[in-house]
């Protein structure tokens, strides 16, 4: 893991005098160690000092942006701050901006309270000052209020970071293709220049004739080490060995190329598998828990948010993976919806001890078994969250879905295997997210929440759609219709 810190940038003015400004500064590096030691915080937060001119503000922005750890900058006003300040820092930034407005005391203290207090502690006053100078400069930022010693103040706050955190992935995503998208899909497609632009994604194309050179090059003693981890990870269910080492052959050879070429995310087709035995499937798998992206049918939107997504989790890999919606159970009383994929589930997903099993792939080339694992996606509250290219810009869906045991056993089903009821309930849900143009891949995550997804959205510039309890269709048409005017103004 990369070592990441946020920066705590505090704003005054030098108009106090030094007494007040000693203290602002002593309260600030005690508010930070306060917050760092809360234990909800995933990344480390780190005093910057407090600024008080525009050559100050300006200095520390331009280090911020500079600076490979800061992932992003919190800024909150103790005293006032005049922000005219502010303007020539704030429009060079370039990292994640959160705004917290908080203040050092929590209660007004009757007895002790004068105009001496009132200057030193007005940030109430401070905040609405620094909080206009950013929606002056339309810069895109996170307001989190609230008394700094709370519980749910320093959990939004690192909610936040874990977002910013996306941001930076984002921007360093690199993508490996093998072969191009499944012939004729239209939603997997997109403007790779203009994502690169947006996003910072770098997609690009390797050879499936250079993965299978790299495969033969893997020795037995590589695989029999791979096996090791495959066996103390999953339960082995079928005879067939040497798909299982097949596989980690593919693994082996897909995992030496991503590193080498330094990308966290990859994508392949089921068309385009010259010189390979079986479609990755376990390998796919078993990479995808380590936190690489991937994306089936060449879909690299799906395979680079799919990492983007692991890394806002906990330990930069939480519990998100690549998803596809396949069919419906639209019995009256207990409505679902069954997402699985070809093969290509990822573990962190699984209720249980996933097995290895191998069946015969069922379409495309005619292929030996592949390997895959075979598992129930675990019950809980998620969100389900697609990419799409609306020409000229990107729009990021998101849906809240409670995913369920699986009502049923399915025992001829071959592949993993997740149940879920979309917010507000299946059949809006489905007319809300076909409305939108939605995606059938998605990326599934029991640890990223709709809050984090909106705040990378607005990170990045990009259009967020949220579908919720509370979500009706001619609602939806009608915020997606003034998105379409708002999107083409901008
Ligand atoms: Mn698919």
């Amino acid at each position: 893991m990369k070592k990441r810190e946020f920066w705590f940038l505090v704003g005054s003015q030098c108009l106090y005098g030094e007494d007040v400004l000693r203290t602002v500064d002593a309260r600030a590096a005690e508010m930070t160690a306060a917050m760092n030691a809360g234990g909800r915080l995933p990344y480390t937060l780190v005093y910057k000092g407090t600024v008080k001119s525009n050559e100050e503000v300006t200095g520390v922005i331009k280090e911020a942006n500079y600076d490979g750890q800061c992932t992003g900058v919190i800024t909150w006003c103790h005293t006032f701050s005049p922000s005219k300040m502010w303007i020539n820092g704030l429009s060079l930034l370039q990292k994640p901006y959160c705004h917290l407005a908080t203040q050092y005391h929590r209660e007004i203290p009757n007895e002790e309270i004068d105009m001496d207090f009132m200057n030193l502690n007005q940030a109430a006053h401070g905040d609405r000052e620094h909080g206009f100078i950013a929606a002056r400069l339309r810069i895109p930022r996170k307001v989190i209020a609230g008394h700094w010693q709370d519980a749910d103040v320093q959990r939004r706050l690192g909610d936040w970071m874990r977002a910013a955190v996306g941001v930076a992935v984002s921007r360093e995503m690199k993508v490996m293709r093998f072969g191009d998208n499944m012939r004729e899909v239209a939603v997997t497609e997109g403007d790779k220049v203009g994502v690169q632009a947006k996003l910072g994604w770098q997609v690009n194309t390797w050879a499936v004739g250079d993965l299978v050179k790299e495969m033969d090059a893997v020795t037995e003693s590589e695989i029999d080490g791979l096996m090791a981890a495959y066996t103390a990870a999953y339960d082995i269910a079928t005879d067939n060995i040497a798909a299982i080492r097949y596989q980690a052959r593919e693994e082996i050879a897909i995992e030496r190329m991503l590193r080498r070429e330094r990308c966290m995310a990859f994508t392949n087709t089921f068309e385009d598998l010259y010189g390979m035995e079986q479609l990755p499937g376990l390998a796919s798998q078993h990479l995808m828990s380590k936190g690489y992206g991937f994306g089936g049918e060449g879909d690299w939107k799906v395979s680079a948010m799919t990492a983007v997504m692991k890394a806002m989790g906990r330990g930069e890999n939480g519990a998100s993976g690549f998803m596809e919606d396949y069919t419906y159970h639209l019995a009256d009383d207990n409505r679902c919806s069954l997402g699985a994929h070809m093969l290509e589930v990822c573990p962190c997903l699984a209720a249980d001890r996933p097995r290895i099993e191998t069946h015969p792939l069922g379409i495309g080339m005619n292929r030996r078994d592949p390997a895959r694992l075979v598992f129930e996606g675990r019950a809980g509250s998620a969100i389900v969250v697609s990419l799409i290219d609306m020409g000229g810009r990107l729009r990021l869906l998101c849906q809240d879905v409670e995913c369920i045991k699986p009502i049923m056993d399915m025992p001829n089903l071959p592949v993993a295997r997740v149940m879920w009821r979309p917010a507000p309930d299946l059949l809006t849900g489905i007319e809300c997210w076909i409305t939108a143009g939605g995606a059938h891949h998605t990326v599934l995550s029991y640890d990223v929440s709709a809050e984090q997804m909106k705040d990378f959205a607005n990170m990045m510039g990009i259009e967020f759609v949220h579908i919720t309890a509370d979500t009706t269709v001619e609602a939806l048409e009608e915020k997606l219709m003034l998105a379409d005017l708002a999107w083409k103004l901008r």
